[in-house]
């Protein structure tokens, strides 16, 4: 059992666990454990092969990738530099030389 953390309000550290939520016996306040936990923690982004990526790497495409609507193709092994990484399902914001503003998921892609 780990230790419950400290009531964000008060301090107090007679916090208790109910339902999922903790609850602080003497400001009475209630906070789900995840939220606090999650602030902590930034997001940490890897690639299909599971290197850590960050802002400004260069990456290839795995796999071809369909382009909604116009029907292009992204080939596998295209070279795309200086990613941005995002909070969002498609977790890569780039540009792709030929097809401009891009949004990729990083499952699709490899570090360089
Ligand atoms: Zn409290």
């Amino acid at each position: 059992m780990s230790a419950l953390p400290a009531c964000p309000k008060c301090q107090s550290e007679f916090t208790y666990e109910d339902s999922g939520v903790y609850i602080c016996p003497e400001c009475a306040h209630e906070w789900p454990p995840q939220a606090a936990e999650a602030a902590e923690e930034a997001r940490v982004y890897r690639d299909s092969a599971g290197n850590v990526l960050q802002d400004g790497d260069t990456v290839t495409v795995i796999k071809d990738l369909k382009l909604k609507g116009s029907g292009g193709v992204i080939k596998m092994g295209t070279k795309v530099k200086g990613i941005r990484l995002v909070d969002g399902d498609h977790d890569i914001d780039c540009k792709i030389d030929g097809f401009g503003p891009m949004s990729l998921k990083s499952e699709f892609v490899k570090k360089v």
